[in-house]
């Protein structure tokens, strides 16, 4: 090997939540490993994972409608619900970890608890949330969920929303004091600042360009240094592609046949923001509504007070968009240039069925503000103009490929990780629920490319996460021994149950 190629044992790419809390696992269990990350951008979290880019919603499945489905038979599946709050408990117990040990602090800078609503209107949707309610109540991860009809009690629950509201069809609401809001970007950026001090080599504004096996079945990759114009060569025998919207490129490039078939399709959100305190004074949960009729999951509409930089807002969105970029700071070329012979047929089929989602995105792009607002009023009906501003948050790209269930070209709405069969490279793709479950599925990647390490870290993995490998839903004292941890560590004692006498 020529010594202008340097070896590390692993490489991240981007410096997002994902790679950040990949490295922090990393590091734990095997500190004697060399990382260096490349990031294109000038700092980290500034992507998907920065604060303003997303909803900052620590999704536990508390109030998210779209994670419990009714079924034909009327009853309600929330099969989806408990795998969602079981992994957003993988998250907590980490954070936990991490503060206990003091590798990161200062938590309320990044965590902070805030009860989780779902709110609906209308009597069907009312009978779909107490059926919900119902299904869930008994469930000890959902512990705590209370369920009212009763506008009094709405109007203490939520004054602002209920503030000037005709009250001519039923409304009802859940709410959970357990939930949480989550500052993403902060996070990220605690997660570096520790990689640094662990040295890692975190190089920014260098930008990952290609990439080739070796004859030795490590990586080599081409990388720009964005300032100085020059061309490095890296190379590791184990790659993570943590570039969020830049993933499908980069994984394409790999040329392993895992990634093969597979498309993108990217959905932009933009969000209303209001700053004027006496407004955001009114509110304090994340209310979630129900998506409206063609609208795509993501685009679940929802009020939510916000903590950042320790200063309260609110915000509500996201409206969906369609721009052809795949990151916020991405090039209008990203979606074509994704086309490739593999994946042509995979993303026509999914163009062909999926014309009233592109019909929705259009319709929602052309929106003025003012229709916004109406939007807007549905939640707060006393909301003006003037206390709310647009924000254009990130890229959400979402994976297209052929599967049993729903065929050729089917648009899938999850997160996906795509790995080479030895275990020498995996990507992230797609983003739901995204940054919330992190810790769960950078799990899933060291499971799948280091089977062979997995005896010898295990007893640090349950260290970290106490309930590795165990459902929570069937050991609500351990749920209850976490969640009292938590509370304590992370600052979250306002919802958390407490532990059993
Ligand atoms: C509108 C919106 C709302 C959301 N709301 C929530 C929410 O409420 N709760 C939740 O849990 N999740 C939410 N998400 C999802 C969450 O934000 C993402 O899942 C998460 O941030 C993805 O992290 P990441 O590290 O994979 O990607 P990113 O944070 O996007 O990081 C990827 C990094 O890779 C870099 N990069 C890309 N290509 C290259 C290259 N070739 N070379 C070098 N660097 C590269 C990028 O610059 C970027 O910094 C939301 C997302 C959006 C867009």
């Amino acid at each position: 090997m020529s010594n202008n190629r340097m070896r590390t044992d692993v490489i991240l790419i981007g410096a997002g939540i994902m790679s950040a809390t990949l490295g922090t696992l990393l590091k734990e269990l095997a500190p004697d490993w060399e990382i260096t990350v490349f990031e294109r951008l000038a700092d980290a979290g500034d992507e998907s994972s920065n604060e303003w880019n997303n909803a900052g919603t620590g999704h536990a499945a508390l109030c998210e409608l779209n994670y419990t489905v009714e079924k034909p038979d009327g009853s309600i599946d929330i099969s989806k619900a408990i795998k969602i709050n079981e992994q957003f408990n993988v998250s907590l117990q980490f954070w936990s970890y991490l503060v206990k040990s003091k590798l990161i602090d200062h938590p309320q800078d990044f965590i902070m608890p805030l009860p989780h609503m779902s709110l609906v209107q209308g009597e069907k949707n009312v009978a779909f949330l107490k059926k919900r309610f119902e299904a869930l109540a008994s469930n000890p991860l959902f512990e705590g969920m209370e369920f009212s009809d009763d506008p009094k009690k709405l109007q203490e629950w939520v004054p602002l929303i209920m503030k000037d509201r005709t009250l001519n069809e039923p409304i009802a609401a859940t709410r959970i004091e357990s939930g949480t809001d989550v500052n993403f970007g902060a996070l990220t950026r605690m997660l570096f600042d520790h990689l640094k001090r662990k040295h890692v080599d975190i190089r920014y504004k260098h930008h990952v360009d290609d990439m080739k096996r070796t004859s030795d079945g490590s990586w080599e990759l081409k990388v720009r240094n964005l300032d100085s114009g020059t061309v490095e060569r890296h190379v590791a025998k184990f790659v993570f592609i943590g570039a969020g919207g830049g993933s499908l490129h980069l994984l394409q490039k790999s040329g392993i046949p895992e990634g093969k078939g597979i498309g993108g399709f990217p959905v932009s959100g933009i969000f209303m923001v209001c700053n004027n305190p006496d407004v955001v004074e009114q509110h304090h949960a994340k209310v979630y509504g129900k998506a409206k009729v063609g609208a795509p999951p993501m685009s679940v509409p929802h009020l939510d007070t916000r903590f950042i930089d320790n200063k309260k807002s609110l915000l509500f969105g996201p409206f969906a968009g369609f721009s052809p970029k795949f990151l916020k700071n991405g090039s209008m070329l990203d979606l074509i240039t994704s086309v490739k012979p593999h994946n042509l047929l995979t993303m026509l089929a999914a163009g062909v069925k999926n014309m009233s989602l592109t019909n929705y995105l259009i319709q929602q792009v052309m929106l003025s503000k003012e229709q916004r607002m109406e939007e807007l009023r549905e939640f707060v009906p006393s909301a003006r103009s003037e206390d709310w501003d647009l924000i254009v948050a990130g890229q959400r790209v979402q994976v297209i490929k052929d599967t049993e269930a729903g065929g050729k070209g089917t648009l899938q709405f999850g997160t996906e990780v795509v790995s080479a069969a030895d275990g020498s490279i995996a990507a992230l793709l797609g983003a739901s629920p995204g940054a919330s479950t992190a810790v769960h599925v950078m799990l899933e990647v060291i499971t799948r490319c280091f089977p062979e390490r997995m005896t010898e870290w295990e007893p640090k993995i349950k260290e970290m996460i106490p309930s590795y490998g165990v459902p929570l839903m069937k050991n609500p004292g351990l749920l209850r021994e976490i969640h009292a941890s938590a509370a304590r560590t992370l600052g979250l004692s306002e919802g958390m149950p407490l532990p059993m006498a």
